[in-house]
């Protein structure tokens, strides 16, 4: 599996904003934010989508993003106005980077449906 731009962010190799790091997760901010907030929450295991999930390992996996996510948002204040959360899996919902990542957007209103 070829490294990802996120594995090098992960090793310090580039640099990123990171607001959030534990043992396992990592998260810093998108170089091209598409709200007031926004947030990308990585595992540091490289696991390229959602579809390549499976088992226990990675159910608690991503509940500790989920974990994270809460703490972010709490943190940037945008836990009580409300956020969304992504997950793009594949070509058809825009995935650029192969490496797992879960978007935290907020500070603004969005709309549903979205594009
Ligand atoms: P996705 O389309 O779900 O794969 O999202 C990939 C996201 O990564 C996009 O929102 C990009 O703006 C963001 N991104 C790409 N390179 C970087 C980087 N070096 N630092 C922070 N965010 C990045």
């Amino acid at each position: 599996m070829g490294k990802t731009i996120f594995s090098k962010i992960i090793n310090r190799e580039i640099p990123a904003d990171i607001v959030y790091e534990t043992e396992s997760i990592l998260a810093f901010r998108d170089i091209n934010p598409q709200a007031p907030v926004h947030i990308l929450i990585i595992p540091k295991i490289e696991i390229p989508s959602v579809k390549e999930l499976s088992g226990k390992e990675h159910s608690k996996l991503l509940g500790d993003m989920i974990d994270a996510a809460n703490e972010i948002a709490r943190k940037e204040n945008i836990s009580q106005s409300g956020f969304r959360l992504v997950f793009n899996c594949g070509a058809d919902a825009g995935q650029e980077v192969y490496h797992l990542h879960l978007h935290l957007l907020g500070g603004r209103k969005m709309n549903w449906p979205p594009g």
